[in-house]
């Protein structure tokens, strides 16, 4: 498929049906395999042959669409996980262990900042936050000896701002570590970060890639492009012998394309078990053979929202990446020529009243936790997601008492308007 256009790949990758196979990908709804000797099935422990014996680690439904994602990001290697969450754990725990640091964006999506600076802090893996807006300097400053690798997102949930992901990769590559980029709020239909020098990409597919609400995922796709070896030393679990797989050593059995997926599906999925069901995995693929359809619909409808509150006179901000004289217009340009996401923020001169009498009486838009979904829906996060803060503390995560997040579907746009306007009217 890799010659394709991506429109393409969102509906055919993954899987192309033999003579009379089924047209659609086939659920495969089975915990096991069966093997007709020991000899058979020890080959498959051994990591010497390739093939299916328990899904905890791994099931045919799940690498079909781990196929087509990984084929639409332009990746070697791609493995699906039970949620964006375990796909950003995997995707570090993989080769930054107890006495590591990582350097990550300060702006990332809420729960993976959680993750990173709460709960992987206990085990042992540090991190230093930078502003995506860092300058070079500023950035190569943070890194440490000990550092295994950087991470950001594409655009940042829900902060908007936009990586330079060139910036990122140089510094990056210059401490012979991988950058690793959350490409949830893009995906791959507006950017492909390995294109840009991004080695290794996650998504929550819960997001667009599924897209109406369905169900919870993640995914890893690997570039193939970072060379392990010539880090030997900084990446031990890829490069020296692996104790419980008889000895065998990643990067030269798997290859620089196949290394990092395999050591996470052996190691993490057999230990933590962060699978994805098959029948997920499924409704998961119904959602990428549109997605390329859906996405450009999303970013017209966030436009055309952006530029209506742009003109409102109660509205005291707005922050859309593709609305022109954004912070991030110009980068979001550069990397995303045919469109950002469906997310718009805003504020309101009237402050926190003021967005707590407009949420209620939203019609269309419904009030949700939820981002990136075929139907609109909107938060306050002051008095929702982020209640427990007070001012000041909302102020230091980059969050007004104003600030509301709206997330366009794929709705008409005039609707999504005529209801701002009727819910701006009892402001
Ligand atoms: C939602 C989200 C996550 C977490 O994904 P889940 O599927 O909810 O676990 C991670 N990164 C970004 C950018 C997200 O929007």
């Amino acid at each position: 498929m890799s010659d394709y256009k991506i429109s393409t790949k969102c509906v055919q990758g993954g899987y192309t049906p033999g003579n009379g196979e089924p047209r659609q990908i086939p659920i495969i709804q089975s915990t096991t395999f069966k093997y007709a000797t020991s000899e058979d099935m020890g080959k498959l422990f051994d990591l010497e042959a390739s093939g299916y014996f328990y899904t905890r680690l791994q099931n045919p439904t799940n690498d079909m669409v781990a196929a087509k994602i990984c084929d639409m990001e332009g990746g070697t290697a791609a493995m699906l996980t039970s949620s964006g969450q375990a796909a950003n754990f995997y995707a570090i725990f993989n080769i930054a262990n107890c006495g590591d640091h990582v350097v990550a964006s300060s702006t990332i999506y809420g729960g993976t900042y959680n993750l990173f600076h709460v709960t992987m802090r206990k085990m042992g893996i540090d991190f230093t936050f930078v502003s995506p807006d860092c300058t070079e300097e500023e950035l190569n400053a943070a890194f440490r000896l000990n550092t295994k690798a950087v991470f950001g997102e594409t655009i940042a949930n829900p902060a908007l701002t936009v990586l330079d992901i060139e910036k990122f990769a140089k510094a990056a590559h210059s401490h012979g570590v991988p950058l690793i980029i959350d490409n949830t709020f893009a995906t791959p239909v507006n950017c492909r970060p390995f294109e840009w020098g991004c080695d290794i990409v996650t998504h929550s597919t819960t997001k667009y890639m599924d897209g109406h609400g369905a169900g919870v995922g993640g995914c890893i796709v690997d570039s193939g492009k970072f060379d392990w070896m010539a880090h030997k030393e900084k990446f031990p679990g890829l490069t020296t012998p692996d104790d419980s797989y008889h000895g065998i050593t990643y990067a030269e059995k798997f290859g620089q394309g196949g290394a990092f997926i395999t050591k996470a599906t052996a190691q993490l999925m057999r230990d933590f078990g962060s699978i994805q069901s098959p029948q997920n995995a499924f409704l998961l693929n119904l959602g990428l053979e549109s997605l390329h359809v859906r996405m450009p619909r999303h970013c017209e409808n966030a436009l055309a929202v952006a530029q209506y509150l742009k003109a409102n006179p109660k509205i005291s901000f707005v922050t859309y990446p593709g609305l022109e004289g954004d912070k991030y217009y110009d980068l979001a340009q550069k990397y995303m020529p045919n469109g950002t996401c469906g997310v718009v923020s805003f504020g309101f001169k009237g402050g926190r009243g003021a967005a707590e009498t407009f949420m209620k009486h939203l019609r269309l838009a419904a009030i949700e936790t939820h981002v990136a979904d075929a139907r609109t829906c909107t938060l306050h996060p002051a008095s929702a997601t982020h209640r427990q803060m007070n001012d000041e503390e909302l102020a230091a995560a980059g969050i007004t008492p104003d600030l509301v997040r709206f997330s366009c579907g794929i709705e008409d746009a005039a609707d999504l308007i005529a209801d701002i306007e009727q819910a701006l009217a009892q402001v």
